[in-house]
């Protein structure tokens, strides 16, 4: 479990939004056994696609995706409105030398590409609508300054995102992970946004902080300086797929019957395995004769 606040300061022109996501990365880097570079590329999308929800009121699921042309070759995370979410690198491999400051060169394994944020809202309760999706180019490739260009660009917020991820060098491999999302909203103050900016470059690594205790509000707190906020809401947050052996059965059913006969005949089962959350299905030659007696679905 993870937790997620989301508050205002400054009269509503300033959103802030703090989450404490070690559990998380910890989840997706034991189920993907991502490379350390890998982790935390792959551990601040997954942070600030969390984040970024938090933002919007209005959504069923929202998937930040990062096409790109570097080692790692993508990335997806999706969140939905109860503070899941789920993950996946492209090339769990993905792996670079640090930097000579010892920090990860995640920009080395993600190089050049596509930031993609889609949002869709209304199928709970069978609307269909188009989703939301809006764009733009890599400029960073660090992820935090991706999700801030992304922000002002395409959704008009200027913003300051901080996004963090500590490993240990053996198991648990995720030491700390978190993250800050500050947003500057229609009427923020320039003296404001100034003295929000000149804290933020001041703040010491989220993830120090957090290995010395720190929680969601204490990162909130070191990086708007001494600007006040309110905490308006808190949310646990997880590492959680939808996938199940159920629906293992209906995407296989879905092949059709000569597809899921020649499974039986020639593999004796099946086996699927889910890319967001790396979890295995086995369908076993039982639940592939009784699919074809109850008649596939295609
Ligand atoms: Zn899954």
């Amino acid at each position: 479990m993870g937790r997620l606040i989301h508050g205002i300061a400054e009269e509503g022109t300033i959103r802030v939004i703090a989450s404490d996501s070690t559990d998380i990365v910890a989840e997706a880097v034991r189920r993907h056994k991502t490379a350390p570079t890998a982790s935390a590329a792959l551990g601040r999308v997954l942070t600030g696609t969390l984040l970024l929800g938090a933002s919007f009121k209005d959504f069923d699921r929202l998937t930040v995706k990062i096409e790109s042309e570097g080692e790692i070759g993508g990335i997806v995370a999706e969140a939905d409105a109860n503070g899941n979410v789920r993950g996946y690198a492209k090339n769990p491999s993905a792996e670079v030398p640090a930097k000579q400051n010892g920090k990860f060169d995640v920009r080395g394994i993600v190089g050049e590409g596509m930031f993609y944020v889609i949002r869709e809202s209304g199928f709970d309760i069978g609307l269909h609508r188009d989703p939301y999706v809006g764009s733009v180019p890599i400029v960073s490739g660090e992820i935090a300054e991706d999700f801030a260009y992304y922000l002002a660009r395409s959704e008009q917020i200027p913003s300051a995102v901080l996004l963090g991820v500590l490993l240990n060098n053996s198991a648990p491999y995720v030491r700390a992970a978190g993250g800050v999302m500050i947003q500057m909203l229609p009427g923020a103050d320039e003296r404001v946004i100034k003295a929000v900016e000149a804290a933020v470059e001041k703040a010491p690594h989220l993830t120090t902080s957090l290995t010395e205790g720190a929680t969601a509000e204490d990162l909130l707190e070191i990086s708007m300086g001494g600007i006040e906020f309110e905490v308006l809401h808190e949310r646990e947050t997880a590492f959680k797929c939808n996938c199940s052996h159920e629906r293992a059965l209906g995407l296989v059913s879905a092949l059709g019957e000569e597809e899921v006969r020649a499974m039986l005949e020639e593999d004796d089962g099946a086996k699927l395995d889910c890319g967001f959350c790396n979890e295995t299905y086995e369908l076993s030659p039982d639940d592939l004769r009784r699919m074809l007696r109850k008649g596939t679905t295609d």
